[in-house]
């Protein structure tokens, strides 16, 4: 029997995940969740577009870890203890059937995040978890083997633990983290991941719902390159090949102010040789049709004609007729099509925040500070984010597990 006072700050994804983990381990324990808002697990409702995409079906730790694009390297060890495979377990063993969609990401068969919802309150319930709603904790003092916090409820009023563990999310700004910071805590800048690109200069924004579903991206004089589909909006670019090189490339992008060349090769194919060879053959079999009429086939039609008409070339003019100018033009376009970024939008809010409470602070066997004893971590505070795909929160799953260790 082990009697511990233990609080959770924040009663998000990894709060509650942490909280119900602990009282697993340590059925004595008096737990309590604290949340500045009168709103619980406010994220988990709106995420995955209601549905709550809760992980992915990837199995393999090197594949997942490679979905993070800060903390991946640590989160290899970590998913050793808790991967996808035990989230699905997790949950389904605690009455919520999942469903693995076939790009990888899992939901519940309700497809409704209410499931993960009421999975966590049930589980609050049955074990004694206290939750306390608009109290937000606003300081936090070492006690060398003990923890203060203070709550800004009612000012003034402190309360004492033997352990806190520190699950309050994602802040795009400093100043949300900074009381962490006071303590000693390394803090990596935080800046927004994951958004989409807004080009204010591109007519290619008439082609507003296009979508094409291989392609490959990349930020202009920089390492960062990313595939996948790409939808065409009415202020630019977005789809999982935008959104995730956003996310690798966060941190360069706001240095950039967000102002940067984005070059598309809009038929996923490297190799300029083996697209002009295909050209050549369009032109070989088919001398006698328009250009405009014969194109790569994963080429949407409004993009192909757009493609030429930015190229200048005549959509009358048959393959036949296409010279060697005609031909490179057609490689360059769609291997290397350039456009202009000023400028970035984000879907409600941010949708992560890349940067937070620096790993270097935290030793990642226990998830607990370096700075401060029987202080852990969990979630998205942390500097750890994911592209889309349900990794953000098998990132919450598999923190807030080893957190609600308490070793
Ligand atoms: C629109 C949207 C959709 C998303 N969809 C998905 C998805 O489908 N799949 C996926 O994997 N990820 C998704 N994400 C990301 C995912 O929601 C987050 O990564 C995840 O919620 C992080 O969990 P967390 O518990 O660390 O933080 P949060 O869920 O943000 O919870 C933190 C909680 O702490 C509280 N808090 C903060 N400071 C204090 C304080 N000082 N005192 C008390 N309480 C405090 C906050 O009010 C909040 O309730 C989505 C994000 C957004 C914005």
């Amino acid at each position: 029997m082990v009697y511990m006072k233990v609080a959770v700050i924040g009663g998000g994804a990894a709060g509650f995940f942490s909280a119900i983990c602990v009282k697993e381990n340590y059925p004595d324990a008096d737990v309590t969740i604290f949340e500045k808002s009168n709103k619980l697990l406010s994220k988990v409702k709106i995420s995955g577009g209601g549905r709550c995409n809760v992980t992915n079906g990837c199995t393999s730790i090197s594949a997942l870890s490679k979905a993070y694009p800060r903390g991946g390297k640590k989160l290899k060890k970590a998913f050793k203890e808790f991967n996808t495979v035990h989230t699905m377990r997790w949950f389904e063993s605690r009455g919520v059937p999942l469903m693995t969609q076939d790009d990888g990401c899992v939901f519940p068969v309700s497809q409704d995040s209410q499931s993960i919802i009421d999975c966590f309150l049930s589980h609050a319930e049955k074990y004694n978890i206290k939750i306390l709603k608009r109290t937000p904790v606003v300081g936090i003092k070492n006690l060398n083997d003990r923890i203060e916090l203070e709550l800004g409820k009612d000012s003034g009023v402190k309360m004492i633990f033997d352990k806190v563990i520190v699950a309050t999310g994602g802040s795009p700004k400093l100043s949300g983290i900074d009381w962490l910071q006071r303590m000693g805590h390394k803090i990596e800048t935080p800046v927004p991941s994951l958004f989409t690109f807004n080009m204010p200069d591109e007519n290619v924004t008439e082609l507003m719902g296009v979508v094409v579903e291989e392609t490959i991206t990349e930020i202009q004089s920089t390492k960062y390159i990313s595939d996948g589909p790409l939808l065409i909006t009415h202020w630019g670019m977005s789809g999982p090949s935008i959104l995730k090189l956003s996310a690798f490339a966060a941190r360069d992008l706001h240095d950039m102010d967000y102002t940067f060349k984005v070059r598309v090769n809009w038929i996923n194919e490297k190799n300029n040789n083996v697209i002009l060879e295909k050209l050549e053959s369009f032109k070989k079999s088919h001398p006698k049709k328009k250009i405009s009429n014969l194109k790569p086939s994963v080429i949407p039609n409004r993009l192909w004609t757009y493609l030429l008409h930015k190229k200048e070339i005549d959509p009358e003019k048959l393959w036949e007729d296409a010279g060697k100018k005609v031909m490179n033009k057609l490689v360059t376009v769609l291997s290397n099509d350039v456009y202009d970024v000023k400028g970035k939008t984000t879907f409600k809010e941010e949708f992560v925040t890349c940067g937070g409470v620096s790993l270097d602070s935290i030793d990642f066997n226990t998830m607990e500070s370096r700075v401060c004893k029987n202080l852990y971590f969990a979630g998205e505070v942390l500097d750890i984010d994911a592209i889309t795909g349900g990794y953000n929160f098998q990132g919450a799953w598999t923190t807030a597990y080893i957190a609600g260790r308490l070793q």
